[in-house]
């Protein structure tokens, strides 16, 4: 009777670990009704438990996660985080900055009570794990005993990819309310951080197009064009610059938690891609982290498949090369980086959907997705979902395993230095661009790198460029206050990531940009260091100063501030033009135009074609690349408008400019008035695919575009040279500079069409034999040395007089190259892919074409790239500048 007693007793106390705890029979019903089968679900997210305390997403809302035909604006996944955090000692929210336009950004905490109730000495423990040089192995070994690792999941970074937000409140209720083994066991093991939307400016949008397209069924629904305040899909591609808010406050998360994993949750492939990649990865990083990857991502597709959901993979998407991505912040920072790509249909509505290439089995797919296959937002919260679960599961089971493994990648970073090296990067005190190399500087210090500055002077060999064969590296000497990034420091592979040289073969595959160099891409003098006797000089931490002497070289960025904030300067009036088919990459010149101080009207094609006189109102107009398919002059194609602008049905659109339809493009008054503005005296600025415009449509006259063969350029960089000492848009160059080339376009400057030296008709003999006709004696062409006026190939002589032939023009009228690709084939490349370079051997990368009283300019590389190319800013800044000097 009594042990009979004592066990009811024991029952009474504890009565979640026995009881089958209750099911939330609404939500769950709910969950099965927008699952449209039972192969896309698992045991994990079927169901939602009951809590009398914590309000579900249904209760609050109104629907679950995943519901049909809701999405919900960042605001109001705050007010539920919040209802939880009310509700829950398990959960608590986190405020950690504003987009660009004022929206907040939050984390939300979820462990178990008294997990929260100490999150002090949690992040305390991780962030003395962070460096291993404040602890000995002993204190080290008992900091992860005690510590408990933090998986830090993001979503809604791109705003189309609609599902994961709705997704992280259900599995905040889950991981605060379920009292199954599997949940508790990540509750108490694990501390996940989690913010729900990253790009809140454009998920507001995305909301708001959602309200549009349900308000008018029958119209198209307009194209997302601005996602944040400046750039689309780019915003995964900040982490190199960290411009924009999202990458800073991401960063400032990072460094409040220094948590063990960052999990960036997207949507494209279908139905559940885990990331790897599939390498060139990045040299920089430790393999123990690459191991890692697999090692996650293996246990998720084992796990997800085991359980019958198909289309899980890994591997081949992605490649693992360019640090630029969002979550490089955990890599760069020794905590594994991962992604998923989920399947979404974009809209919360159900699709009928055909999978082509990812329902094909291949070796790193054995379980691929469904050719056809009706699919429901809930589908894919209940892939990420359980994809996720499975993470933290493995998190939980590994406690102490993540918590080492990030202590052992600090480690090892700090021993880089005298292993594998190089030991430092060393940038000299004495540099010609001040401005520039406090920039770099810069952005090494908000990623965490340390700096410091040389007490006295030092003479030591960089080993960086190479000795050539048989030469002895020549010792050079940095004076005093030269700066150093020492490689014996926790981020040192971060460090060396960005500023070491790339190079990539030209038979892989790469995602994005090949080579970034930051030396390079600002214009600064470097010296890689592989002599660890650098660590023992006399150096202390260097902390930015306030104020600079100002710099006297034109192509510093600082010069160039000085220059836009003098009150006494007389500046031009500019505008930045935009078309309304995509704005990505002029959201890049927006930031670099600010940044500068550079005040600026922002204009639409559409304004442009409507106003007759833009000389009235500008001097110079800057029209940034607008994407290669985009057509300038036509638009979009014709039908019912499709209106960007704010109203009470779309609250978030208009602000950064509106347009009553996004249709109508520049249109050929648009080519005429831009046109007048150039004869009138304007300045117009042309780039990439718009200088290819200015070109097609004749602003440009005496400048033609070829088209690539062989060339593999894709985001690389290339030394070019000043051709045109004398023109002020070089002013500050070197003879040489590296410039950040996008793979097209590639012009020519010339009256005619040339043909190829090397080609001569099929025939007798070889390459280089003379063709022999028959019948007839034979006569030798005669070698040409120059082409001659009115020949193939001639290029007009600065002092040729103009009317010795009628198609020849002026020696005013004629385009000048301001800046060359370098002329050997064998010395374009600096960092980067790059194959088939005799292509852009020598061919023009800035060119100044007169036309009337003005000037257009074309740039085939595009200086404004990503905030990162601050070397190549006073290409255009000078030009801006000068606008009215420039001939
Ligand atoms: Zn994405």
């Amino acid at each position: 009777m009594k042990t009979v007693l004592l066990a009811l007793c024991c029952l009474l106390a504890a009565p979640a670990l026995f009881a089958q705890q209750a099911v939330d029979e609404q939500y769950t019903k709910q969950i099965r009704q927008f699952t449209t089968g039972p192969q896309f679900s698992t045991e994990l997210v079927d169901h939602l438990p009951a809590s009398a305390t914590v309000p579900s997403p249904l209760q609050h809302h109104g629907y679950i996660a995943g519901a049909e035909g809701r999405l919900t604006y960042a605001e109001d996944v705050y007010r539920y985080m919040r209802a939880v955090e009310a509700a829950s000692p398990r959960v608590k929210v986190l405020s950690f900055g504003k987009s660009e336009e004022g929206r907040e950004m939050i984390a939300v905490v979820v462990s178990d009570e008294a997990t929260i109730a100490s999150l002090d000495r949690y992040r305390e423990i991780t962030r003395k794990l962070a460096d291993p040089r404040g602890i000995g192995e002993e204190e080290a070994r008992r900091l992860i005993a005690e510590g408990k690792p933090i998986y830090y999941a993001t979503g809604a970074m791109h705003s189309p990819e609609t599902g994961s937000p709705e997704m992280l409140m259900e599995l905040v209720y889950r991981l605060a309310v379920e009292e199954t083994p599997f949940i508790r066991g990540i509750r108490e093991n694990v501390i996940t951080l989690i913010t729900p939307v990253l790009e809140v400016d454009g998920r507001n949008r995305q909301v708001d197009l959602w309200r549009y397209r349900q308000a008018n069924p029958t119209l198209p629904t307009p194209p997302l064009v601005y996602w944040g305040h400046y750039v689309a899909h780019d915003n995964n591609r900040d982490n190199i610059g960290l411009t924009l808010n999202l990458s800073k406050n991401v960063m400032k998360a990072y460094f409040d938690f220094h948590p063990q994993v960052v999990h960036d949750l997207h949507e494209s492939v279908p139905f559940l891609y885990v990331s790897t990649g599939t390498g060139p990865y990045n040299p920089a990083l430790d393999p123990l982290m690459i191991d890692e990857w697999h090692r996650m991502a293996y246990n998720e597709v084992n796990e997800l498949s085991r359980r019958g959901l198909p289309g899980i993979w890994t591997h081949g998407f992605y490649d693992g090369w360019a640090p630029n991505y969002m979550f490089w912040i955990g890599m760069g920072h020794n905590s594994i980086g991962r992604f998923y790509e989920t399947f979404g249909n974009r809209w919360p509505t159900t699709e009928n959907r055909v999978v082509r290439s990812a329902s094909e089995r291949t070796w790193y797919r054995s379980n691929p997705a469904l050719p056809t296959v009706r699919w429901s937002l809930r589908n894919n919260v209940n892939f990420q979902q359980s994809g996720l679960l499975l993470a933290l599961a493995d998190m939980g089971k590994n406690r102490q395993r993540f918590l080492e493994n990030f202590w052992t990648l600090g480690k090892r970073s700090i021993a880089k230095s005298t292993q594998e090296g190089p030991a430092a990067y060393v940038f000299s005190a004495d540099q010609k661009r001040p401005g520039n190399l406090r920039e770099l500087l810069g952005v090494l210090r908000s990623h965490g790198v340390e700096v410091h500055t040389l007490n006295g002077a030092l003479t030591i060999e960089p080993s960086w460029p190479p000795p050539k064969k048989d030469e002895k590296p020549s010792k050079t000497t940095f004076p005093a206050g030269s700066f150093v990034v020492r490689l014996d420091q926790p981020y040192s592979r971060l460090a060396d990531a960005l500023l070491d040289v790339q190079y990539v073969r030209s038979d892989e595959k790469v995602y994005d940009d090949t080579g970034w160099t930051l030396a390079y891409l600002k214009n600064v003098e470097s010296s890689r260091i592989v002599n660890p006797d650098i660590l023992k000089a006399a150096m202390r931490p260097w902390s930015a100063p306030a104020s600079v002497a100002p710099p006297k070289n034109e192509s510093d960025i600082e010069y160039l501030r000085q220059r836009f904030a003098d009150p006494g300067a007389k500046l031009p009036r500019i505008a930045l033009l935009h078309s309304w088919a995509r704005t990505q990459d002029e959201g890049w010149y927006r930031l670099a135009f600010e940044n500068l101080g550079a005040k600026y009207d922002y204009i639409s094609t559409q304004d442009v074609s409507a106003m007759a006189n833009l000389r009235e109102k500008y001097d110079v107009i800057i029209f940034p690349p607008v994407g290669g398919q985009v057509d300038i002059v036509n638009g979009l194609p014709p039908g019912p408008p499709l209106p960007w602008k704010t109203t009470s049905l779309t609250p978030n659109l208009g602000g950064i400019d509106e347009t009553d339809d996004m249709r109508p493009g520049l249109g050929l008054a648009g080519v005429q008035s831009l046109t007048r503005f150039v004869e009138n005296g304007g300045l117009l600025i042309t780039v990439r695919d718009t200088a290819a415009w200015a070109v097609q449509y004749g602003l440009a006259r005496w400048v033609r575009t070829v088209e690539p063969v062989k060339l593999k350029s894709p985001g690389t960089i290339i030394r070019a040279k000043v051709i045109d000492r004398k023109s002020p848009i070089a002013a500050g160059y070197d003879e040489t500079l590296p410039v950040f080339f996008g793979g097209s376009p590639i012009f020519k400057v010339g009256v005619r069409e040339e043909t190829p030296a090397e080609t001569r008709p099929s025939g007798r003999g070889g390459k280089n034999d003379p063709d022999v006709p028959q019948g007839r004696p034979f006569v030798l062409t005669p070698e040409r040395a120059k082409p001659a006026p009115g020949e193939e190939g001639f290029q007009m002589p600065e002092d040729a007089p103009y009317h010795y032939e009628a198609y020849m023009p002026r020696p005013e009228d004629r385009p000048r190259v301001i800046v060359s690709f370098a002329e050997k084939a064998d010395d374009l490349w600096m960092s980067g892919m790059l194959d088939g370079g005799e292509e852009i051997a020598n061919k023009p990368a800035v060119i100044l074409s007169p036309r009337g009283r003005g000037n257009v300019m074309l740039f085939a590389i595009n200086p404004m790239w990503r905030m990162n190319t601050q070397g190549m800013y006073a290409l255009v800044m000078n030009a801006v500048l000068n606008w009215d000097k420039l001939r």
